[in-house]
């Protein structure tokens, strides 16, 4: 089987496992617990927080772990949000896109019912982009965060995050970037950001751990209230094995960023080139260049997408439509909507994404595209 879904999630690396199996077994503290057991555990914690704020370019005190990317984007808005709130009074101002995460623009609905929070949706272009210009356009007095995708989870387009976190700085909102599937494809360090979330299992880690770190001088109001952990910012007993599991991913991630991005790059582009020529309806959806390396998206008119997957997977290769949330919907993704694409066409999609350890043949794999695509064409 080839899989080709690892923007939805991916197999665990044996390095992770091996750190991370001491702490499911003998290593089993509380890191709370005021012995050595829990404080060798609190031990291993700091190690993993450090080496986790080091890849970001972050202070270890900025590092939340969480579980996963889903709360560390409910964090970053409903946090930031709620402590504006409760500072100044007043609801105050919020800034997204129309391409993002489910995680993202869910809470921004929340902040806007609950708490009567203004949120802007930026349009972004045919491509994906969002204009720098109309970030600048849509800051207000009261603005209190700008929130958006690094790199879009289904079509793979990269923003131009330093020209966007120039003009948040300048009108000095912090910038939060959902990093998820930037994590090992691009620099997580030195964006301009002052926050970023990353989950672990688009990395080879599990599922379940994922970290929200955000700059100290950025008020944040908890979601998760308790025991006090996490600097009072998240409680709750933490993941020490998903930390620690977290940390090696990341780091293993960076160490192999910049290698990965050619390879996969060469035949992502390779396979991009033959599924357009062999098929004429094929269109790739999201940006040209400005694109993870793993991701190709397609919108195959006047066929069904769900009925190429179940062709693809007779053939051996599993994808999927788009987001893993979304699948199985019979809505059209928001994405390609907010792209200008027909509804009919946006259910035409399919998203290949490649892992970063890709050993792919390109050649055989488009053949097998073009092969499910004709034969859902030909019933
Ligand atoms: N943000 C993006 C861009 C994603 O692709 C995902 C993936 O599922 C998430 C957030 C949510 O992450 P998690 O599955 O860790 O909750």
């Amino acid at each position: 089987m080839l899989y080709l879904d690892h923007a939805a999630t991916g197999p665990v690396r044996p390095e992770v496992r091996e750190a991370i199996l001491p702490f499911l077994g003998e290593r089993y503290g509380n890191p709370s617990s005021h012995h050595t057991v829990g404080e060798a555990a609190a031990a291993a914690l700091t190690d993993a927080r450090r080496r986790v704020a080091a890849v970001l370019g972050m202070r270890p005190g900025d590092v939340i772990f969480t579980s996963g990317a889903t709360e560390a984007n409910n964090l970053a808005l409903k946090g930031v949000a709620v402590a504006a709130l409760l500072r100044t009074g007043r609801p105050g101002h919020l800034v997204t896109s129309a391409i993002e995460h489910e995680s993202l623009l869910a809470s921004a609905e929340f902040l806007e019912r609950v708490h009567g929070v203004a949120v802007t949706r930026l349009r972004v272009d045919a491509d994906g982009l969002v204009s720098a210009d109309d970030l600048a356009a849509s800051l207000r007095e009261d603005t209190v965060l700008v929130s958006l995708g690094y790199a879009n989870n289904e079509i793979g387009t990269v923003q131009d995050a330093a020209a966007l976190a120039a003009v948040s700085t300048a009108a000095r909102v912090p910038l939060h970037l959902d990093a998820v599937q930037a994590a090992g494809w691009l620099p997580l360090a030195g964006t301009g950001a002052e926050a970023l979330s990353i989950a672990g299992h688009k990395i080879g880690a599990p599922q379940g751990i994922g970290a929200l770190a955000i700059r100290g001088r950025v008020p944040l109001e908890p979601l998760l209230h308790g025991g006090g952990q996490e600097r009072d910012r998240r409680s709750g007993t933490e993941n020490v094995a998903g930390a620690v599991g977290l940390a090696v991913a990341l780091e293993l991630a960076e160490a192999e960023r910049l290698d990965a991005t050619a390879r996969v790059t060469a035949v992502r582009d390779a396979f991009v080139a033959r599924v357009l020529a062999l098929i004429a309806e094929a269109r790739l959806t999201g940006h040209a260049s400005r694109r993870l390396p793993g991701t190709a998206s397609f919108t195959f008119s006047g066929v069904s997408g769900e009925a190429v997957l179940l062709e693809l997977e007779r053939r051996g290769v599993v994808s999927s439509s788009g987001s893993a949330c979304a699948a199985g919907s019979d809505e059209p993704s928001h994405v390609l909507l907010a792209l200008g694409i027909a509804p009919e066409v946006a259910q035409t999609s399919v998203r290949f994404s490649f892992g970063h350890h890709a050993t792919i043949d390109p050649a055989p794999l488009a053949d097998a595209v073009a092969a499910s695509v004709a034969a859902v064409r030909s019933r």
